[in-house]
């Protein structure tokens, strides 16, 4: 998926991090914190992306100071070709999809683009926990090296439309915070069954909705789409990348045996399902998967 020309994003919509000097800081009280990432690391066992932040919270120390700007504009041309412009481009269009598909809900994510670790209202993170959304700041925490590593350790290739699905699955928890859904899930257990995974489920099934939608999905600064018509090879890609997020996969690539209890994301199998419901049948209701019989 490549942006339209003539495409031109505003500057300071992400807010960019440099890395910290002297470790992470200490972050805010363990008991509220609640941090969905997308991915778990690859030696992380049990319920891994919870229990990295978690534990970075509990055990960092010293502080650090981190240089923050903001992106420059970018052009369609640098949004093509470059991650963070990317990232800046993939944003405005997923706010003008939200905006008009939750209206009355409807309220713009933070979103920063940080190197290594970052300090954020769940705690404090590394880029190993993948990228994430934090609700109580309602911001989404990005390091575009991630990318390297989706292909390098999970075996996805990277391609934009892989990098557009991992930034529109972490808007989609954004949302479930704005329209209750995160307040009503219970997060902390796991299992294939699951709240986290019926949660994981729907945002990437958020993602395909504006994967779906992203070519009638006008920029209102040019008058035209954000985005050209996708290809099936790029489908692919992004499909390819919500494959090698899936829980079993990740499990398998750690070493493991696939243990479903552990399961907070999905399969495979599931998280490409349900990003493809989403894209086929383009509602809000169709992504209802706490009221799927069958995930
Ligand atoms: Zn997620």
């Amino acid at each position: 998926m490549t942006f339209q020309e003539g495409g031109n994003f505003d500057a300071g919509r992400v807010r960019r991090r440099g890395p910290g000097k002297g470790g992470v800081a200490v972050g805010g009280g363990i008991g509220g914190i609640a941090v969905v990432a997308l991915i778990l690391i690859l030696n992380a066992t049990g319920n891994p992306e919870l229990a990295n932040v978690v534990n970075q919270v509990a055990g960092g120390g010293g502080g650090g100071q981190q240089a923050e700007s903001t992106l420059p504009a970018c052009t369609a041309a640098e949004a093509n070709s470059d991650r963070e412009c990317r990232l800046e481009g993939t944003i405005e269009s997923l706010d003008t999809y939200w905006a008009a598909t939750v209206p009355t809900a409807f309220s713009q994510p933070g979103v920063l683009s940080f190197q290594k670790a970052v300090d954020t209202g769940c705690g404090s993170a590394s880029s190993a926990s993948g990228p994430f959304y934090c609700p109580p700041d309602k911001t989404i925490y990005l390091d575009v090296s991630f990318y390297d590593d989706l292909e390098s350790q999970l075996g996805a290739d990277d391609g934009p439309l892989a990098e557009e699905y991992v930034t529109a699955h972490e808007y989609g928890h954004h949302i479930q915070a704005l329209t209750g859904v995160m307040d009503k899930a219970d997060r902390q257990g796991t299992g294939a069954d699951s709240d986290s995974v019926r949660t994981e489920l729907q945002a990437d099934c958020y993602a395909g909705l504006w994967v779906g939608a992203a070519t009638e999905t006008i920029d209102p600064d040019t008058g035209k789409p954000f985005l050209e018509p996708i290809t099936q090879e790029q489908l692919q890609n992004a499909l390819g990348a919500a494959a090698a997020v899936g829980d079993d996969h990740i499990q398998k690539q750690s070493g493991g045996g696939v243990n479903p209890d552990a399961f907070t994301h999905g399969t495979s199998a599931q998280r490409e399902r349900w990003f493809t419901t989403g894209y086929e049948k383009g509602t809000l209701d169709a992504c209802d998967t706490f009221a799927a019989d069958t995930l």
